[in-house]
């Protein structure tokens, strides 16, 4: 029992941070706590700290918005918050479709047909042409474009305000995740992950492979929901500089030789480890 909360204490972490996160959202708006007020794209925490979400203000602008001081400051935080934690940080500890594609992996991967793929694997490179596709409908249409379908806020809403119709948009992610392919939405189709990641590409927290510790088990690429990114496993020892990182730790509790940790890196070495 101990061994199975040592191997998903990260795992455990994530899902109390995700929780706590949420409880806070429903305790604001339902017994008017001060803790954090708004939502998933612009909030207020302890009634002082603004934040706000970079792709959604951008598209806010591309839309003709005013963007105001208040907006500004809160996009100013969460850049400084993902510079230094990580942008994808964001997907694995905070994100409520996290829990969602995560669960269609995990019955994935217990199911007979884990391997069939109902359609062709999507390129990576989709994550970007929705970000540019985002920004294109934003202007044309005057409103924060893709906003209108995001399921983060979705779902986030429906988890503090009571579904509606919301639960049938988290189904078909469910359902794609399940059977297209392998980590299909966060892996290739959402692109605020995307946005994030591209924001904390040299963020100060990282994950550090350690080559004298690898027995190459392969179990992180079985883990890792972004496997490209561990092209220097068994290889070098190095750190993992991929943007798409998303801090989740599968790495370090799969791994039974500790060849991964977390660890602050500099900029400078992350550019050598990135060659
Ligand atoms: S990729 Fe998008 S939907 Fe998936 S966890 Fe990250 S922000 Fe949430
Ligand atoms: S490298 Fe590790 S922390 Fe990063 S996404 Fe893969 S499993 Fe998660």
């Amino acid at each position: 029992m101990i061994n199975w909360f040592f191997h998903h204490r990260f795992y455990i972490a994530r899902r109390m941070t995700q929780t706590l996160i949420l409880l806070a959202y429903f305790g604001s708006n339902y017994f008017g706590w001060n803790t954090i007020v708004g939502n998933l794209s612009t909030a207020l925490v302890f009634g002082t700290i603004p934040l706000s979400d970079p792709f959604s203000t951008l598209q806010m602008f591309f839309a003709g918005a005013v963007i105001t001081v208040d907006i500004m400051m809160g996009v100013g935080v969460v850049v400084f918050f993902y510079s230094v934690i990580g942008g994808r940080f964001f997907c694995s500890w905070v994100c409520p479709i996290n829990i969602v594609t995560e669960t269609a992996t995990w019955v994935r991967n217990i199911l007979p047909f884990n391997t069939v793929d109902v359609c062709s694997p999507l390129p990576q490179s989709t994550r970007t042409w929705m970000i540019i596709i985002s920004f294109v409908l934003s202007y044309i249409f005057s409103l924060a474009a893709y906003e209108m379908i995001n399921p983060i806020g979705i779902a986030h809403r429906g988890i503090i305000f009571g579904f509606g119709m919301g639960w049938v948009l988290l189904l078909a992610i469910f359902l794609f995740d399940l059977f297209s392919q392998e980590y299909a939405w966060c892996g290739h189709i959402c692109p605020v992950g995307k946005f994030n990641a591209l924001l904390g590409k040299y963020s100060l927290i990282k994950v550090v492979h350690d080559k004298d510790k690898c027995v190459n088990s392969l179990e992180c690429f079985k883990a890792c929901p972004e496997v490209q990114i561990l092209n220097m496993v068994g290889h070098k020892s190095a750190t993992i500089t991929g943007s798409s990182c998303l801090k989740c730790a599968r790495c370090i509790e799969v791994c039974e030789t500790g060849a991964f940790e977390f660890s602050v890196v500099g900029i400078t070495k992350q550019l050598r480890d990135d060659k």
